[in-house]
């Protein structure tokens, strides 16, 4: 995380005119408690250019399921499908996502949240820059602030440099518990690299995601009982 993101995480709730001028310049701070939901925040993504992904987007894509979820997934950025519809992981690799969690018995209507490090689609689906994802990541702090997840997946690489700076390759660190912010994260296999990965072999992908996701149930059971 950068200084001038650290530093904006002490500042009051900014006046009026300031949190106006948030979705136009990646410098104005948007300390915790500038949004009082996700909605109001949604407006500002939908007319925001605090980064150039702003000018080639169709829609923002803030996020989809419960606003109160127990678990919160991020993905890297919008995809096509995602920018034409506005909501995350929509498409085949969305679909994955979907049975991954069935397996185990969660979805998003009661269990979960998706949102992203950035919510405009990277032209030709490039990796978003760190200056990208430097701009957009106030808002998703601001929606972790919101929903209050106890637990968060970070799916892919991008996801875990983009939250917690760590920039090691998913293999190594996917299905570690990390401790961020006081809150216990698990960085994941993306499901699009999952579709590239068909098979089911001891060791492979798949399998390893199904561990992962069956500790993700445990966790999840474990919290539920302790509070
Ligand atoms: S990606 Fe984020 S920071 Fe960049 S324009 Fe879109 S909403 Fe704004």
């Amino acid at each position: 995380m950068s200084s001038e993101i650290q530093l904006s995480l002490f500042g009051e709730p900014p006046s009026f005119n300031q949190k106006e001028l948030i979705p136009t310049d990646a410098k104005i701070p948007v300390p915790p408690g500038t949004y009082a939901n996700i909605t109001e925040l949604a407006q500002h993504c939908n007319n925001c250019h605090r980064c150039e992904l702003g000018n080639t987007r169709t829609n923002a894509v803030v996020g989809r399921g419960n606003l109160k979820a127990p678990i919160m997934i991020i993905g890297e950025a919008p995809g096509q499908n995602e920018d034409e519809t506005g909501l995350p992981f929509v498409g085949r690799s969305g679909q994955l996502l979907e049975q991954i969690l069935a397996s185990v018995d969660l979805n998003t209507e009661n269990d979960v949240y998706i949102g992203n490090i950035n919510k405009c689609r990277p032209p030709n689906n490039r990796v978003p820059t760190p200056d990208e994802m430097a701009a957009c990541l106030p808002y998703l702090l601001e929606q972790i602030r919101l929903v209050d997840p106890k637990i968060i997946l970070l799916t892919g690489a991008t996801a875990v440099k983009g939250i917690t700076g760590d920039k090691r390759g998913i293999t190594k660190i996917r299905g570690q518990w990390i401790e961020w912010e006081g809150r216990l994260c698990m960085p994941i296999f993306h499901p699009s690299y999952l579709l590239r990965n068909p098979s089911k072999e001891k060791g492979s992908p798949k399998w390893l995601m199904w561990q992962d996701i069956q500790a993700v149930r445990t966790k999840y059971d474990e919290i539920r009982q302790n509070t």
